[in-house]
């Protein structure tokens, strides 16, 4: 007889995933429905308006992409961009620069807008970059930009992609849930996260919203979109097809259980408690690093992301080995730094569930007492 697999309870302590609150792993253990049963798409209802609060959004056009951030991210550029499409893509660290891989495979004129790794992107390089870009469609930004711990001002940079006439494609995957967000007001057109940074889920579900003008795009199209799975043609009979919904692919449904959940304390919570609680928590953390470690952040305080920080590693210590014993001794895992900033910081995270001070006391005690040696 096998035996069953059985995790090793870690305390994930990086930039994903984090630890899944109790009550969402005990959703997922409910009885699996058909993807089109009336309970299952009641419960898709349920989802899509659950997001709708957490994005502070009224799109209609709010779903779920049963797949990683990584899909959104796919979906989200697939179904607005056609061959040629100037799109701006501002990139200040690892995950941005996937944003403007993926536009380049779907066809677009990428335009890079620069930005040094560990800082929040300068508006003023994106209204010059529009100024000699006149044609340009698209802008496309990180607002939490998991890669080097710094925010940035989405708004801000909305507001000047929209004075262009350009439509915005936010990455909300690691802010979505833990720090502030707001769809509507920032105007931000289409906007994709994950399960499994700061909502507390499993990882492998990549909420999305599009706006009208979003809409509007993708429906007055030229040419056909470029992905089966992500075209929204096709993932909008089943999401939000009239009296009758039609089989796109098989949802995950007891994913989609746990993401309910997940969902559902956050609103019970509050969404601006929960973006509260994350600096709050995090601000501990900073403090007590500082003090009890003489370790910092290398984002400047006015740009950092609250719930994950980049700590630069000090001269002399061996940044791998601290990572191993605290993984083999105190079963906490925390990030690697990622591209420009491998081997130069650890990536700290206290997302969703993990933001309290038990984690930060945990992690500081952790830490002091493996570089002591
Ligand atoms: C984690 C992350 C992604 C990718 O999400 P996956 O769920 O790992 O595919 C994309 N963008 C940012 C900013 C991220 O932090």
């Amino acid at each position: 007889m096998f035996e069953s697999f059985k995790p090793i309870n870690r305390f994930l302590m990086g930039p994903g995933p984090a630890n899944v609150h109790p009550k969402v792993l005990e959703a997922l253990s409910k009885p699996t429905l058909g993807h089109l049963d009336p309970q299952f798409l009641q419960l898709m209802e349920e989802l899509k308006n659950l997001l709708r609060y957490v994005f502070k959004t009224k799109n209609e056009n709010t779903f779920v992409i049963s797949g990683p951030g990584s899909l959104g991210m796919e979906a989200s550029l697939v179904n607005m961009i056609e061959p040629d499409d100037k799109i701006i893509v501002c990139v200040g660290g690892y995950f941005s620069n996937r944003m403007a891989q993926i536009a380049e495979k779907f066809g677009a004129n990428v335009i890079v807008v620069k930005e040094e790794w560990g800082r929040a992107i300068e508006p003023q390089k994106l209204e010059d970059a529009l100024k000699e870009n006149s044609d340009t469609k698209f802008v496309a930004f990180v607002h939490a930009e998991t890669s080097t711990g710094a925010l940035s001002d989405a708004k801000t940079l909305s507001k000047i992609a929209h004075d262009y006439n350009s439509l915005v494609i936010t990455d909300a995957v690691t802010s979505l849930g833990a720090v502030d967000l707001y769809v509507d007001e920032w105007n931000l057109d289409v906007v994709y996260s994950c399960s499994q940074k700061g909502l507390a889920c499993v990882a492998g579900m990549s909420p999305v919203t599009f706006s009208d003008a979003a809409i509007h795009h993708i429906k007055n199209r030229k040419t056909k979109i470029k992905s089966w799975f992500n075209d929204f043609n096709f993932l909008e009979p089943y999401w939000f097809g009239e009296n009758k919904r039609a089989y796109h692919h098989t949802a995950p449904a007891n994913q989609f259980y746990a993401l309910h959940e997940a969902l559902s304390l956050i609103k019970d919570e509050g969404i601006e408690n929960s973006w509260e609680r994350h600096k709050r928590n995090s601000n501990k953390l900073i403090e007590r690093l500082k003090n009890e470690l003489h370790l910092e952040p290398i984002v400047p305080i006015e740009e950092r992301i609250p719930h994950l920080l980049a700590i630069k590693v000090p001269d002399g210590i061996d940044e791998a080995k601290v990572r191993k014993e605290l993984l083999e001794k105190f079963n906490l895992e925390i990030g690697v730094g990622l591209g420009e900033l491998a081997g130069k910081v650890w990536r700290i995270g206290l997302m969703g569930y993990n933001s309290n001070e038990r984690m930060v006391d945990y992690l500081i005690k952790s830490l002091k007492e493996v570089i002591s040696k």
